[in-house]
């Protein structure tokens, strides 16, 4: 592959990622509280009431993005990734001059960043193009973990089967080893949940962990998941026990575990094949 392709389709990929990222704003915001008013409407007919719920529709379409504190409506120069916000806005809102959470156009720059390296490293290829949604989805169950402590079905579920999907073509893996991926990843966290909960009585992750990671066994197959498991734990038990002593988070409140798995399926996504080799070397 000539040098200049791969430069322009990883700019084009970042450009496209800027875009997704601002995207991946709204679903973060707004797929809990979707979730939340069916959960609503659903608690309202079983109970056999009429729901109650404030009618305005609120899908990821619409309405347009508002200011939570004033209500005015994002324009569409207002919405360019990470331009808006540094150039044109400063970080404020142009109705009220509320301050705008840094977290917007770090999630825009995220989402590009990684999608042109997805492209760099894979090349314009089926293989780079499933990295970039691969990646897309993590950054938004990231962040809806860190908000809400749920990885969503409707993201989760849909990215198991796409990775299946991949494999049939043998995209990142053979087919047989993606179906062991998602059954194993799956299993082997609801064997820990349930080992954990019978040895102490708590429950340290959730079902949604589980569903994440027969996703990730599913894009990248079962010899990959004891590297996704080894990373994340370890990401997750120094970012952990650094918390709880650095901050007054107390020990008993939960920590997400899906960004870890998230980050850690992303370093598997592009280095998994060294580092197996890597700790098999280390065998004896
Ligand atoms: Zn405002």
């Amino acid at each position: 592959m000539q040098p200049e392709t791969l430069w322009i389709a990883s700019s084009i990929a970042g450009l496209l990622g800027l875009c997704v990222g601002s995207f991946l704003n709204v679903v973060i915001h707004r797929l809990p509280l979707m979730m939340e008013r069916e959960w609503h409407v659903q608690c309202a007919e079983l109970r056999g009431e009429a729901s109650s719920e404030p009618t305005e529709i609120l899908t990821l379409a619409r309405p347009r993005s508002r200011c939570p504190a004033c209500g005015h409506k994002i324009s569409a120069v207002e919405n360019i990734p990470l331009v808006s916000y540094f150039l044109i806005l400063r970080g404020k809102c142009s109705g009220c001059g509320t301050s705008i959470s840094l977290r917007y156009p770090i999630i825009e720059l995220a989402s590009g960043l990684l999608s042109a390296y997805a492209i760099w490293h894979f090349g314009p290829t089926t293989q780079g193009a499933g990295a970039v949604i691969l990646i897309w989805a993590l950054l938004a169950l990231t962040c809806i973990d860190i908000d809400t402590q749920l990885l969503p079905d409707s993201i989760t579920l849909p990215l198991l089967w796409l990775g299946l999907l991949a494999n049939l073509w043998g995209i990142y893996t053979s087919l047989d080893n993606s179906v062991i991926g998602a059954v194993a990843g799956y299993l082997s966290l609801w064997s820990i949940f349930w080992l954990f909960k019978l040895a102490t009585g708590k429950e340290g992750m959730g079902y949604g962990d589980f569903k994440l990671l027969a996703a990730l066994g599913a894009w990248l197959g079962w010899s990959l998941l004891p590297a996704i498991v080894l990373l994340s734990s370890v990401v997750g038990a120094v970012v952990g026990i650094t918390l709880i002593m650095v901050s007054k988070h107390g020990r008993n409140v939960p920590i997400p575990f899906g960004p870890y798995l998230a980050a850690a399926g992303v370093i598997a996504l592009f280095w998994g094949q060294q580092l197996t080799r890597g700790y098999l070397d280390l065998l004896p």
